[in-house]
């Protein structure tokens, strides 16, 4: 036949959409959307013909539904949706950082239609948005006064604008960091018109060296956790106390940007974060931390200390743009709750997996290791690993953990197999295995662990 002839067999696009088979494809999708994806496997099965192929009329119509179907498989992945995390990573940025409590889920859900974000229902009067929220905040923290706006950055943004536009910001060179996904302190200080300051060295920085770099052009001198790093051997800062003395002197206000929002003492997990509370504490003027990380919350961040420069940072203009929603507020809320209830333990998914022993954690992989049938070809055994905690939080952390851990196949692939499976697994690798560890895994997903790894040992080992 040539190739004319096998050209008729390419099917009609409107032929294409009256096929049952993609009736819930249909359904899920614009037509415009659709209609492009077909056309797409139309061009593609045409140049197989054009390259010689010799397609039947029902061969062709097939291979452009499966196309089209592999189009919408491939958009479908892209949803955001549940992922099962197995990387022994408590805050992984790219998955969402803190899972949050079942309050706050629920608060959430009671608040995403009408609410009474900025009506007081008692008076029947506009309130101030966040009101609850907020004092729930200073409660937890003891700070006079608090604010939440969108994450952490903004957090830094909104308090370098309103305190420091135009003028000095010091700063020691050993904080000048980049905190991930390109956010890089410097480059914010000039987004926000303060001026840096530097002073001191990588290593080592005085109190002497910010008291010499005060001029009255001198609006705040801040301080920044280091959040996903740490210094050792020779080096020297002083403390947030020290650098609050020094600004009461001079009349200076000092910012606090503790990132990771440790609210809770977590030395018995060898967890030794700056603590929100004993920044506010020591007299830091603004105290800065994510809603994500330690907190155990919602992307938002929280700035909490004087009432002074609180109100001020509420009055900016730029505040209206950096706000939360009502949801936000709802998850906070719940958080803060939780916190101050002391139930962190048993109802803030962070705390729970941060507190799991790792003899249990090893008998749940051992007892996922027994329902597991594995091909010949592969090695599937419970070995010992080291969790993370992740999200700029706690350096060098290593909680001692378990995983199970998957050898002698092809360990890209089958990471790869993990990650594109309903529900989506994430494992790591290491040293040519794919570990899973399971601290990061919560009881009610491992039935579905069970499952996605299950399909992932066969269609790779067989
Ligand atoms: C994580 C972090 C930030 C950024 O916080 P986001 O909430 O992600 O914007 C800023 N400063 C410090 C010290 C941090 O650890």
């Amino acid at each position: 036949m040539n190739n004319a002839k096998l050209l008729r067999n390419l099917p009609a696009v409107d032929e294409v959409l009256r096929r049952p088979e993609l009736d819930a494809t249909a359904r899920a999708v614009s037509r415009r959307q659709l209609t492009k994806w077909i056309r797409a496997a139309i061009d593609e099965c045409r140049q197989s013909i054009l390259d010689g192929q010799a397609l039947t009329e029902e061969s062709a119509a097939s291979f452009v539904i499966d196309r089209t179907l592999g189009h919408f498989a491939q958009e479908m992945s892209r949803q955001q949706q549940p992922v099962i995390n197995a990387t022994g990573i408590l805050l992984h940025t790219n998955l969402g950082r803190a899972p949050l409590a079942r309050r706050a889920i629920e608060r959430m859900q009671q608040t995403a239609g009408y609410t009474n974000v900025e009506l007081d229902l008692n008076a029947g009067k506009r309130s101030r948005r966040a009101d609850r929220a907020c004092e729930l905040l200073c409660q937890l923290t003891g700070a006079e006064s608090a604010l939440i706006v969108n994450n952490c950055a903004a957090a830094t943004m909104l308090v370098l604008q309103t305190v420091a536009a135009g003028r000095e910001v010091v700063v020691s060179r050993g904080q000048l960091v980049e905190i991930g996904g390109g956010f890089r302190l410097p480059e914010v200080f000039a987004a926000s018109g303060a001026v840096l300051r530097e002073v001191g060295t990588t290593n080592r920085t005085y109190l002497k060296d910010y008291e010499q770099a005060l001029t009255e052009n001198t609006a705040a001198i801040i301080r920044v956790h280091r959040s996903n790093f740490y210094q050792g051997g020779f080096v020297t800062e002083p403390d947030i106390s020290d650098l609050v003395s020094l600004g009461r002197e001079h009349n200076v206000p000092v910012i606090d940007d503790v990132g990771s929002g440790c609210v809770s003492d977590l030395s018995s997990y060898g967890l030794n974060e700056p603590s929100v509370t004993l920044s506010i504490q020591q007299g830091a003027d603004l105290t800065l931390f994510s809603g994500d990380k330690l907190f155990g919350g919602p992307q938002a961040g929280i700035i909490a200390g004087r009432n002074h420069w609180v109100s001020k940072c509420a009055r900016n203009p730029m505040m209206r743009a950096l706000r939360v929603d009502k949801v936000t507020i709802a998850a906070i809320e719940a958080t803060a709750e939780i916190h101050l209830a002391d139930t962190a333990e048993s109802e803030l998914p962070l705390m729970q997996m941060l507190s799991r022993r790792a003899t249990d954690i090893r008998s749940a992989c051992e007892q996922l290791h027994a329902q597991l049938e594995v091909p010949p070809s592969m090695r599937v055994t419970v070995c010992e690993c080291t969790s993370q905690i992740g999200g700029g939080s706690v350096p060098g952390s290593a909680l001692a953990s378990h995983a199970i851990r998957i050898a002698g196949g092809d360990s890209e692939e089958i990471a790869r197999k993990l990650r594109q499976s309903t529900p989506a697994v994430l494992g790591r690798i290491s040293e040519d295995a794919v570990l899973l560890d399971l601290r990061t895994v919560p009881e009610e997903r491992m039935t579905d662990l069970r499952v996605v790894l299950q399909n992932a040992l066969h269609r790779d080992g067989t």
